[in-house]
């Protein structure tokens, strides 16, 4: 049986800001959910921890209020002493909101010295006004976990018409206009650990600050669940399947090529 109160409590599961979650690398984070009805993305990872995406769609539009973003938020930060970071990220791909640049600069406007965070899976950043929305970003974290196409298909499973050429282009764009700090996040899986080579190429050819190699440590759940944005732990009865790991060895190995190949900064999960 479900414990609402827990739910609600922990994940402030009503709201479109949920957390502070801690994380390692970044101290207290708070999650900013652009997206929050339902899980709407531009993929449908095998891995993801929603789950089974409900709308895979590439459509841009408002999925849910600035202000009802601004007012959740006001609430959170009123009610929280530390917060060193914001994240958007929650129920899907927050670039798919229309108005995330109006949440970025309300928030701004409310804590201006909090860093603001964005996890993307760059799918829209081939658009000009998407990419300009993002520039007053503190760091830009994309996602990318293959070096060809059909590799792409297979993992990210994206809407129709999007394609890793798009991921690309847009990526690049952006590094031409963005002074942040861009990081790339890869999800690494027996599937993809074929083309090293090509992934190398891009990592040198995209130049990020910092690549964080993963792997999927979490089961996928069988349904999506609001209370898994940001969440680690299984809080109530769900079923899930465990999914096939690179283990530390390989991590590792993994790892010491790419260092090798590229000369970038890299973070292992396994570290
Ligand atoms: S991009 Fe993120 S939210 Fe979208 S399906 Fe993949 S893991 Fe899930």
């Amino acid at each position: 049986m479900r414990d609402k109160t827990k739910e609600s409590e922990i994940f402030n599961n009503k709201s479109t800001v949920y957390g502070p979650v801690k994380s390692w690398r970044f101290g207290m984070s708070l999650g900013i959910d652009p997206i929050f009805q339902t899980s709407t993305c531009s993929f449908n990872c095998f891995y993801c921890q929603l789950g089974q995406i409900q709308d895979i769609t590439d459509a841009i539009k408002e999925y849910v209020p600035t202000e009802r973003v601004l007012e959740d938020y006001k609430k959170v930060n009123e009610a929280e002493e530390t917060i060193d970071v914001i994240t958007y990220s929650g129920s899907g791909e927050p670039t798919l909101a229309s108005n995330i640049g109006e949440m970025i600069t309300g928030i701004r406007k409310l804590s201006p010295d909090t860093p603001q965070y964005i996890l993307t899976n760059a799918t829209e950043l081939y658009r000009p006004e998407v990419r300009e929305c993002l520039l007053d970003l503190d760091c830009i974290t994309v996602k990318l976990d293959a070096a060809d196409e059909k590799t792409f298909q297979t993992i990210n499973r994206p809407a129709e018409g999007v394609t890793l050429g798009r991921v690309l282009m847009g990526i690049k764009a952006l590094k031409q206009s963005y002074k942040g700090k861009l990081e790339v996040q890869s999800m690494f899986t027996p599937l993809n650990g074929k083309n090293l080579q090509a992934y190398a190429d891009i990592l040198k050819d995209i130049q990020p600050d910092l690549v964080q190699l993963n792997t999927p440590k979490r089961p996928y759940p069988s349904e999506w669940h609001r209370e898994n944005r940001g969440n680690h732990h299984k809080i109530f009865d769900y079923k899930v399947t465990e999914l096939k790991t690179l283990d530390e060895s390989a991590a590792k190995d993994l790892e010491n090529f790419l260092v090798k190949e590229t000369g970038l900064n890299f973070l292992s999960i396994y570290r």
